[in-house]
């Protein structure tokens, strides 16, 4: 009973509709005959549809912006029943009753366009609600409710997704756990560390480049996939997420507390194909390891010699 998100007082609406058409058509019946009483019919009719049409294009570039094939074609049929009806306004002006006889060219297009329109309609319509549930469906068990980030289920699923289309295609896997985590929360409460959260898969949503994964794949811990770079690409997108974490505080809602933090981060060799993504997240796992023995607030990467702190990585990127 929404409408464009106002509360609207349906039955009231219609009932005042029909109760205003049925007098308007007695009227027009009894003082212009039963010509004006269907010319009227139509007019009413074109607008009703004509405004349907734009509710629908609307809804393309508002509360349907997914549909959009699915709508378009929509406004297209309601469009095609707005024309008619337009048409038949003009056609009874002209002929009167005359061009509301069934063997009439026009009357024929008209009733096998609506009655075309009866079939179609109604099952398309429950296909799209069902789609638009399982879509939804989908997107829910796919994704991390609090930071809408994907989870597990929802980054192995897209990493399969990427590897049938592109089999050979590299990619690297980033692991990266915020340091210390238990303190903030023993310190600050369960609701402020879930800020901090929320804060940290904000910097590696925006970090990482339009096309890579993200995903929470634990308490606090997070995965980026990156694809098309290199080795030197993806140390300096981990390095610029581990600065951003330590440099952009979390400021907590209600408190107004400032709180700061670190992550570690382990990198993984490059890989390719659905086959290479468990050592991926083994060889990350291990670097992540080191990246926290070694003191935390670090990006360890496998395959190079070297590791990178927070004091000497941009030395070492530039150095590579
Ligand atoms: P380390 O530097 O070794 O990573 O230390 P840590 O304290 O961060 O250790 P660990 O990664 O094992 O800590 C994870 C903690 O995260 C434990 C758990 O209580 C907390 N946690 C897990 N899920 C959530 C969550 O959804 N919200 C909050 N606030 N805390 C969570
Ligand atoms: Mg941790
Ligand atoms: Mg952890």
């Amino acid at each position: 009973m929404r409408f464009f998100g106002r509360q609207v007082r349906l039955w009231r609406s219609l009932i005042l509709f029909a109760v205003t058409y049925g007098l308007a058509q007695l009227l027009v019946q009894w003082n212009a005959g039963p010509a004006a009483r269907y010319a009227m019919l139509a007019a009413v009719a074109t607008m009703l549809f004509f405004a349907m049409t734009i509710t629908v294009i609307y809804g393309v570039r508002t509360f349907a912006k997914d549909l959009h094939g699915e709508m378009i074609f929509f406004a297209l049929l309601i469009g095609g029943i707005c024309v008619l009806n337009a048409l038949k306004f003009m056609k009874i002006v002209d002929d009167g009753l005359d061009a509301l006889h069934m063997d009439s060219r026009f009357q024929m297009t008209f009733y096998i366009y609506m009655s075309t329109l009866a079939t179609i309609v109604p099952p398309s319509i429950v296909w799209l609600v069902l789609r638009r549930l399982t879509d939804n469906l989908r997107n829910m068990a796919a994704h991390d409710p609090m930071t809408d980030l994907l989870n597990r289920r929802g980054l192995l699923e897209a990493l399969q997704l990427y590897f049938n289309a592109r089999n050979t295609a590299p990619a690297y896997l980033l692991l990266m756990d915020i340091d210390h985590f238990k303190v903030i929360n023993d310190t600050y409460g369960h609701q402020e560390g879930d800020e901090v959260i929320c804060h940290v898969a904000d910097l590696l949503r925006s970090a990482v480049r339009h096309g890579d994964l993200t995903a929470r794949i634990g308490g606090e811990e997070f995965v980026a996939i990156c694809f098309e770079t290199d080795g030197e690409g993806v140390m300096r997108l981990a390095e610029r997420l581990r600065a951003s974490v330590e440099s952009q505080a979390t400021k907590v809602a209600g408190s107004g507390h400032l709180l700061h933090c670190t992550v570690s981060i382990g990198i993984s060799s490059y890989f390719s194909g659905a086959h290479g993504q468990e050592d991926a997240f083994r060889q990350a796992d291990s670097a992540l390891y080191r990246a926290k023995a070694a003191g935390r607030n670090r990006i360890e990467l496998t395959n190079i010699s070297h590791s990178i702190s927070a004091e000497n990585t941009k030395l070492a990127i530039v150095n590579r």
